[in-house]
């Protein structure tokens, strides 16, 4: 089995990957195993925090690194929060005071104008001065919607209305909404590029 390195602390998210990756014939190991340290995520795009995650990662193991980037772009913001999603509220912010400022920020703009997308970016670097990192992409198309519904999924997800499935993204089941979002697709699509190519 090849050996690869996912930067990032989500226990979720190396579980999740580890299942698909060891059907390809890789075998992904924590960050944390190496000790590798915390970066700064100072990229301005999905793909460079993504690509400044796995570089720090393949550059302090000597192994092949993976890291994802996502977060939510709504087009009356222009595309803010974007990377800034999980700090929108301030460096320390949680899922409710991010949500408490989107709202506030969205009150004055009609429904039909509060368009946003769920981005996500993973990214495989073979190693540290790579340079054609791999790149898998994904995005999700909703509406932001003023109440909250639902108690699935995270983040955003009460306040992200699906308007072809009239439900938000919380009222989803996790397989559904793994089928359907802009992680599942970069997943998808990580998945398929490995098995047509070896890193
Ligand atoms: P990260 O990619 O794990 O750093 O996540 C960035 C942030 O984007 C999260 O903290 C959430 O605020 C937001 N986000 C990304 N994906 C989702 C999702 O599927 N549902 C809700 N919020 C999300």
């Amino acid at each position: 089995m090849k050996k690869l390195v996912l930067a990032s602390a989500n226990p979720g998210k190396l579980r999740e990957l580890r299942q698909i990756l060891q059907d390809l014939g890789y075998e992904l190991h924590a960050q944390s195993e190496f000790g590798v340290s915390e970066v700064a995520e100072t990229g301005t795009t999905f793909v460079e925090n993504a690509i400044i995650k796995a570089r720090h990662a393949a550059a302090q193991t000597g192994l092949p690194a993976l890291a994802d980037d996502s977060g939510i772009e709504v087009d009356a913001l222009d595309g803010a929060p974007g990377v800034f999603s999980a700090r929108f509220a301030g460096e320390d912010a949680d899922d409710d005071a991010n949500n408490a400022l989107l709202v506030e920020k969205l009150r004055q703009v009609p429904a039909e104008q509060r368009s946003a997308r769920y981005r996500a970016v993973i990214v495989l670097m073979r190693h540290a001065a790579d340079p054609s990192p791999l790149i898998c992409e994904g995005s999700w198309e909703g509406l932001i919607q003023l109440q909250p519904a639902g108690d699935g999924g995270f983040g955003y997800d009460p306040y992200f209305y699906l308007p072809e499935l009239g439900c938000s993204s919380a009222q989803l089941s996790a397989e559904e909404k793994n089928r359907l979002s802009h992680r599942g697709q970069a997943l998808a699509e990580l998945k398929r590029r490995l098995s047509e190519q070896d890193v």
